[in-house]
């Protein structure tokens, strides 16, 4: 078995607020309506959303995804604004254009949340059905959002674990061990992998995409202000602390931290507001990755053309990434925030190492540390929106990232605690952890916050 998941299926282009309840379910819905053999006797929908997905799926934008997805919409062409409001306005009884083709009276009603309902295979879970003008159910599934905007359909494997690379890994230290047996450095590895799909030239161009969607977001971001949407009425601050560095720009106070905390706020601000993300690994910690690299890309390198250098960063962080997912999780429904954020911040820490000229030892030991001090973060967002705590958690983890790399740079790579450990611990820690931390927004912050 390899941990390896592909850099275009853990890094995809789709839109915010979350990967787990925005994203998945859209793939899910849509999975479903093209999968009906014949769209054209469907007469009603229905959809039932349980566990966390009914629990936050409000506010996380899910029965919008629903409808985008029953319609036949991706995450990755959507038009953001068509899933926003693509529920919450709904009238009831208009029609929704099943799969693409058959229009279908539909209802807001017509999807139910159960948040004390869970099904054995994931938190996430959720079931679709149609039936033709009698009543007779015509189809009927259960889906698994598993994190990140990967889904499982009951009954069949994860299919992105199911798949075979080259250069196979299980573990951190197969990884060292491969990058050591055959000379290469693990985005060396991560790209060997990569090539057994695509082209060379097709890496790099698909590579670079995701680059750009990233800087995109973080340009929307520090270019907008206002107030984000949902009860809360959070002020959106990137513009605004951005305007401020650039009017303290050769006064000496704007420094590269600064920089580095508004980059992520303005990626996780564009999240909650539904807008155009890279999932990296999920959205709700979409921040990190791309804070790190533009601070890596204005602060730190030196070369007019950060592509070469974004490759690398980014392969990095998708071998580290693939561990998480493989031995612990890349859910906060499944394993609290420390999935999320703390996986987040490893594989940023491992790709700034890299592109810094760090060795595969000195990558996994940035790794290490940025996850150690995540073990044990709950998942608590107030009111069921991924705002607080998670915008400003982002770029504090931002800041962490690029401690743990320069830390590990410091070093010669030899370390107490393994990253292999750390990830054990981190899946024996979600597994304790309580299902209240879990993206239920029934404790922590969540019940001690008060809603406006
Ligand atoms: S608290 Fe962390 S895991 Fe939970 S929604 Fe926010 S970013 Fe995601």
């Amino acid at each position: 078995m390899t941990a390896y998941v592909s850099a275009f299926d853990l890094f995809s282009i789709g839109v915010g607020p979350s990967s787990s309840h925005t994203v998945g379910p859209m793939r899910a819905a849509r999975d479903f309506a093209l999968r009906v053999p014949h769209p054209e006797r469907v007469a009603h929908v229905t959809c039932e959303l349980y566990g966390s997905l009914g629990a936050t799926g409000i506010g996380h934008g899910t029965p919008g995804a629903v409808v985008a997805g029953l319609s036949g919409f991706a995450p990755e062409t959507v038009d953001p604004v068509l899933v926003r409001d693509a529920w919450q306005e709904w009238a009831d009884g208009a029609p929704l254009l099943f799969a693409g083709v058959q229009p279908v009276p539909f209802s807001r009603n017509d999807i139910t949340f159960a948040p004390f309902t869970r099904l054995p295979g994931h938190p996430n879970a959720m079931k679709l059905t149609v039936s033709d003008t009698k009543g007779v159910e015509l189809a009927s599934e259960v889906y698994y959002s598993i994190g990140g905007g990967f889904i499982r359909r009951e009954g069949e494997a994860d299919a992105v674990a199911a798949e075979s690379f080259p250069l196979s890994f299980a573990t951190a230290d197969r990884l060292l061990a491969l990058c050591a047996e055959h000379g290469l450095t693990i985005a060396e590895i991560a790209r060997r992998n990569e090539e057994s799909r695509r082209t060379s030239d097709e890496v790099d161009a698909g590579i670079d995409a995701i680059w750009t969607a990233m800087d995109s977001c973080i340009n929307a971001g520090l270019h907008a202000k206002g107030l984000l949407p949902g009860l809360l009425k959070v002020r959106r601050r990137a513009g605004a602390i951005r305007e401020q560095l650039d009017n303290e720009a050769g006064s000496g106070k704007a420094l590269p931290g600064d920089w580095l905390g508004t980059f992520a706020l303005a990626v996780n601000e564009e999240n909650a507001a539904g807008g155009r993300v890279v999932t990296a690994p999920t959205n709700g910690a979409a921040g990190i990755l791309p804070a790190v690299a533009r601070y890596w890309v204005e602060f730190v390198s030196d070369t007019d053309d950060p592509r070469p250098g974004m490759r690398e960063f980014l392969l990095t962080a998708t071998a580290l990434g693939s561990l998480f997912k493989a031995n612990a999780s890349i859910s906060g429904a499944e394993g609290g925030c420390q999935a999320e954020v703390g996986s987040a911040c490893a594989m940023a820490a491992g790709g700034l190492t890299a592109v810094m000229g760090g060795t595969p030892e000195q990558v996994e030991n940035a790794a290490e540390i940025a996850m150690e001090h995540h073990l044990g973060l709950t998942c608590d967002p107030v009111g069921g929106l991924v705002q607080i705590p998670c915008i400003e958690r982002n770029a504090i983890a931002a800041s962490t990232a690029v401690t743990a790399a320069r830390l590990a740079m410091r070093g010669d790579g030899a370390h107490y605690v393994s990253l292999d450990t750390v990830v054990e611990t981190m899946r024996q820690t979600g597994i304790d952890m309580s299902t209240k931390y879990k993206e239920t927004s029934e404790g922590g912050l969540a019940v001690n916050v008060v809603e406006c």
